[in-house]
Parts: C-alpha cells; structure tokens; sequence
C-alpha cells in the first residue's frame, strides 16, 4: 500500500512538474494573446516578436514592431505578419493612446514584417502605408505566396489575411517633421535586402533598424550583402543612437548594434582567410571561429547562408 501511495506522489508530482513547464514555457514565448510591449523613450514603444521561425505556438508574430507616438497621431513601423498580429497591435496602441493611427512604414519585403497592413486598412481615417519602391515591388511578387507558407507553419494563424502593399513609395534621406518629433529616413543601396529603410528620430535619439540590425538572433541573410549590411551598420553607428530597436531581438542600444557589426567582420575576415586556404563555402562552416556568436537563436539553419553569401562577396571582390 505504502509503494502505491509514494507511486502516486511521484506521479502527481511529475505531472505538476510539466503543467508548470508548459505554463512557463507560454510565458515566455511572446504570443498574441500575452504581447510583450515595451516603453522604449518617452514616445516609442516597441512590441518584441518571438525569436523562433514562425509555429503554431507564436503565430507567426516573431519580428518586432514599433510605435512612435507623436503630437497628433501614431506612426508604425512594421505592423508585423499577419491581419491577427496587426489587430493584436492595434489594440496595444490603444491602451496607451487613442491618437489616429496616421502612417505605417515597412522596413523591407519580408512577410513577417508587413502582411498586418491588412489590419490596418479598416480603420478610418486609414492611414497611408508606406515603403521603398523596391520592397513594393517584391512584396508584390512573393506576397500570395507568402500567405500560404505562413498559414502552413502556424497552423492557419493567419487565415483571412490578405496582401496589402505600400500605397507612398519613400527613399532615403527623407525627413517627415510630425509635431515634436522628426523622422528621418536611411536607405542603404544594399543591406538585408535592396529595400531597406530605417529612421532614426534625433529628439529622443531612437533608431528603429528594421532588419539592418539581428540582436542575439542569427541574421536571414538570403537577400543580403552582408559586405552592404556591415557598411550599413557603421553608418546607423554614427548616429550614436542611445536606444536601437532591431528587426528582431531584443531592444539595445549602440552595443548592441556593435554585438551585429563584429559578427559580420569576424564572418568577413574569417571566410576571407579560408577562402584563401582553397576552402569551398560549404566546406568553412565548423572552421570558422566565432566564439560565443555560435549560440546566437537560429544559427544552425541560419549560418550555412551566411557564409555562402559572404563567400560569394569575397570572391567577386576578389577578381575585381
Ligand atoms: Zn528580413
């Protein structure tokens, strides 16, 4: 009877072990239903996606968005991937303010970024959406796709959602003055992708990265020169930004855009160096010494694009 008893204990026991694991486990994966907002300098705020691809368990909410709240209306950048994560959005916003929402910019083509415009073209007055030309023009091309490899990872997270794209094309060196606060608009020729745009607002020394900028996570360097995202990266530098918000991970400050910037030299310098040595891209990977860089999230599936983008940089730069 006594063993049954203690069988019993041990099993009552294990069972709370894993409801509190899975409990903690929603917890920490920012959802939609449990957003992780955070007030980042007197008017921005920034909505921190989830580090993992896009699961059933995230819906597909893993890039950050920011809002910026100026004297008359609110301004988001990268509403996120899907009409549910815009809602979700929409909805943080108005717990803090009930400002018309007046533009939404999109940092770049990726889905994860910009599909929620579709949330936002319900409201009214509906707020102009903005991006570069180029990102409208690719947005247009991978959209419809898109929807369907989302609502496969998620498990129909985003159903209903439907491609809206930029309607005011934006280029770089752009300055929108908005009441108190000033955007000013940076277009690198070639970073993350040939689209980029990020704004940096001086007043409260602000970047908002887009996905120039990874933090702790590996960067998606499909579309990438990594050679144009490191010059990009110097560049936002000198802007001596005191709070960085980037496209995906945590929100930091100008060491965490250095945390970016020396993974892309260690990645140049030592796939130069191999390069050297005869090695073919696929045959660097386990050579190449990044220290603690190797625990960035994602860098298993991530990395083997990395260095053959890099590689392949090196090697035209190398016949010029
Ligand atoms: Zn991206």
């Amino acid at each position: 009877m006594r063993i049954h008893r203690e069988t019993w204990v041990l099993v009552i026991v294990l069972m709370g072990l894993l409801l509190f694991n899975q409990l903690l486990r929603a917890a920490l994966v920012p959802s939609l239903s449990q957003p992780n907002t955070v007030k980042v300098s007197k008017s921005v705020y920034a909505l921190i996606g989830d580090m993992d691809v896009p699961t059933p368990e995230n819906q597909g909410f893993i890039s950050n968005t920011t809002f910026i709240i100026t004297d008359d209306s609110v301004v988001v950048v990268d509403p996120g991937g899907s009409k549910q994560i815009g809602e979700m959005v929409i909805a943080e916003i108005r717990k803090v303010t009930d400002k018309p929402i007046s533009h939404v910019i999109n940092t770049h083509h990726h889905a994860d970024h910009w599909m929620a415009n579709d949330a936002f073209t319900a409201l009214s007055p509906r707020p102009q959406i903005v991006g570069h030309a180029y990102m409208r023009t690719k947005a247009k091309e991978i959209g419809e796709q898109w929807l369907g490899i989302i609502s496969r990872l998620t498990n129909k997270a985003n159903i209903g959602t439907k491609v809206v794209l930029p309607d005011t094309e934006i280029v770089g060196g752009r300055q929108w003055k908005m009441g108190n606060l000033t955007l000013q608009f940076y277009h690198p020729a070639h970073a993350h992708t040939k689209g980029d745009i990020a704004i940096f607002i001086p007043e409260e020394k602000v970047l908002v990265a887009g996905d120039i900028h990874f933090y702790k996570r590996t960067p998606g360097f499909q579309d990438a020169s990594p050679l144009g995202n490191l010059a990009a990266l110097k560049e936002l530098k000198k802007l001596n930004p005191k709070h960085v918000i980037p496209g995906h991970g945590p929100v930091t400050d100008i060491n965490g855009l250095q945390y970016m910037l020396t993974y892309i030299e260690k990645l140049e310098s030592e796939v130069s160096r191999l390069f050297k040595d005869g090695l073919e891209d696929f045959e660097m990977n386990d050579k190449i010494k990044l220290g603690d860089y190797r625990n960035m999230s994602g860098f298993s599936s991530r990395f083997g694009i990395n260095v053959n983008r890099m590689y392949a940089e090196i090697e035209a730069r190398d016949f010029d």
